[in-house]
């Protein structure tokens, strides 16, 4: 079994797919093709979003949405605790320190509370200019943005969505990808919609922050790439990668966010009176990039790893430290002004499933018997 079976979705696709990549070397127009242009525009309109500016990987589009701001020494950016390295890892990279949040124990997402008392712990210490609060859709559920979107007008901070794992996600309707001032997503294979490497995107309705990212990914370039107005990164998507993208995106729409939605409803089922099952808000939806559940503690989860394992199951820990116990942040204390004791809990307890549109209900009945016959 496949913890997320991107073979099989090739195999599926395999026509499309080889296509559109032969079509890429055919005419060798690997850099900036006009395939890049058109995804722009396909996912733009998807999200509702003005423009979406392409670029290297979902890493790059966090550091440039932060460049286009200005951030640097001694501004705050507000990060959830429980995240991927990326969105605290780039906030160092430009001199600026990341200030680490707690989460919600039912959804993974930041924590509203927990995110104001941090910002007025660093108003108060004074040190550090409160300029960005970067909200995660971690797991494909969006953040809290009815309660984060608030706060960040009452402090004044700009609002960034690092939709890396939410892409499809939506609140009553309104996509992941349309709720920061700037939002990113990544096309790492394993993320909802995948390309066959590294790939992402950046999201904003601001037709200056278009220009200047437009600008920033190709060498800071004025009326072309070789007019340098400003210091930038090389940090555009492939052609190739776009065109699979293309073809992704169709059957990403057509049916696999439809799939990843039941298979979640079907784990849920089975699974709910044995561990805790995941929670999406009410009103809000879920692109699954992963399936998370909690176990009671570390050893339970062990014994889980284990039998599943054993059974030839693969299941994964995302994430097995927060974010301020990382080498790269310890013992930082402008880093951590409270409390992470969700975070620190979670990452004992947090257990994530094998998740993708081409699952068989099989499957997750061989799942989560032998989840319900460890717990017992
Ligand atoms: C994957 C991921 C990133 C980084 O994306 P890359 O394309 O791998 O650079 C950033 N933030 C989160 C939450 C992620 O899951």
């Amino acid at each position: 079994m496949e913890f997320r079976d991107l073979k099989e979705q090739y195999r599926r696709n395999q026509e499309k797919i080889d296509q559109a990549m032969q079509e890429v070397v055919l005419d060798s127009n690997f850099i900036s093709g006009r395939q890049v242009a058109e995804l722009e525009e396909m996912l733009a309109g998807y999200t509702g979003v003005k423009h979406c500016i392409a670029c290297a990987n979902g890493t790059d589009a966090l550091q440039l949405a932060l460049m286009v701001w200005n951030i640097g020494a001694g501004d705050a950016v507000f990060v959830p605790d429980f995240t991927f390295f990326s969105t605290a890892e780039v906030v160092s990279l430009l001199g600026a320190t990341p200030v680490f949040v707690d989460i919600d124990r039912r959804t993974f997402n930041m924590s509203a509370e927990s995110l104001e008392a941090a910002i007025q712990k660093v108003q108060e210490e004074g040190k550090l200019q409160a300029k960005v609060i970067i909200a995660v859709d971690l797991f494909g559920q969006p953040a809290d943005y009815d309660q984060i979107r608030p706060i960040a007008e009452k402090y004044g901070c700009r609002l960034l969505e690092d939709s890396a794992q939410g892409f499809g996600g939506n609140i009553r309707g309104k996509m992941d990808c349309s709720f920061g001032d700037i939002a990113t997503t990544s096309f790492f294979p394993a993320k909802p919609l995948g390309c066959y490497g590294d790939g992402g995107a950046v999201f904003t309705d601001c037709d200056e922050w278009a220009e200047l990212l437009r600008s920033y990914r190709v060498h800071g370039k004025g009326s072309d790439k070789y007019d340098n107005v400003r210091i930038g990164l090389n940090s555009r998507l492939d052609t190739i990668q776009a065109a699979i993208l293309r073809v992704k995106f169709e059957v990403f729409q057509k049916y696999e966010l439809e799939e990843v939605n039941r298979f979640a409803g079907e784990y849920t089922k089975r699974l709910e009176n044995a561990v805790v099952t995941p929670t999406v808000l009410p009103e809000y939806t879920s692109s699954w990039a992963q399936y998370s559940i909690l176990c009671k503690n570390a050893d339970e989860r062990a014994q889980i790893q284990a039998a599943l394992q054993a059974e030839q199951i693969p299941s994964m820990i995302y994430y097995r430290k927060p974010m301020h116990e990382q080498g790269a942040f310890r013992g930082q204390k402008d880093t951590c002004p409270v409390e992470l004791n969700v975070t620190e809990e979670i990452c004992r307890q947090v257990l994530s499933l094998p998740m993708h549109p081409y699952m068989d209900i099989v499957d997750i009945d061989r799942i989560t018997d032998i989840i319900k016959g460890t717990v017992k």
